[in-house]
């Protein structure tokens, strides 16, 4: 990547993550706050007190400054695309300043491509690594989860294969769970 090349790519980037957060606006997985079935078992630390979400590109500029109420860091995160960052919270943030993998949980975006390649299309679906921490993929999975919230995933998917970055890291992605599939 050119020098240069963050300059011009990160706006466009930028507008897209703004789309999608906007698309999901306020919604949740249920009607109701799931946090409170599960203690918000997924904002709690592991025992190395370093896990956290892995930022979509250029996410990391939202949170190049402190933030009232929000106690984070960045770490560096190659799992996705290189440079890449993860966001290490404490647990509580204001909703306004999720990251946007914070407002899919427990859904992710699966690319799935036709016609040789021709077509990409984004299908929200459970995301494995949420199986560890999350109730609701056991407690009735997508067909329990809200509908609103579940279309609002893939509408915000589409607006961000829209933008190259996010069609890249969203393809490494979806490479990294196939291998976890494997096994
Ligand atoms: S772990 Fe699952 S049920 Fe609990 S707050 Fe997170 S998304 Fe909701
Ligand atoms: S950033 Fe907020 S929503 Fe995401 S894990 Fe941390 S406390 Fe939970």
């Amino acid at each position: 990547m050119s020098f240069f090349m963050p300059f011009f790519a990160r706006p466009a980037a930028l507008r897209a993550l703004r789309d999608a957060y906007d698309i999901l606006g306020d919604l949740t997985p249920l009607k109701m706050n799931c946090g409170k079935l599960c203690g918000a078992a997924c904002c709690q630390s592991d025992e190395t007190g370093e896990n956290g979400m892995l930022l979509f590109p250029y996410e990391e500029w939202f949170y190049r400054k402190p933030i009232k109420g929000f106690d984070f860091h960045l770490v560096p995160d190659d799992t996705l695309f290189k440079g890449g960052k993860r966001l290490v919270c404490q647990g509580s943030c204001p909703r306004e300043h999720r990251p946007l993998a914070c407002r899919l949980f427990p859904l992710r975006m699966r690319l799935h491509t036709t016609d040789e390649g021709q077509h990409t299309e984004i299908i929200p679906e459970i995301d494995p690594r949420s199986w560890v921490c999350c109730p609701l993929p056991e407690q009735g999975g997508l067909r329990a989860m809200s509908q609103d919230f579940i279309e609002a995933v893939r509408k915000a998917g589409q607006r961000l294969i829209q933008n190259d970055d996010m069609l890249e890291a969203l393809y490494n992605e979806q490479q990294l769970m196939n291998e976890m599939r494997k096994f």
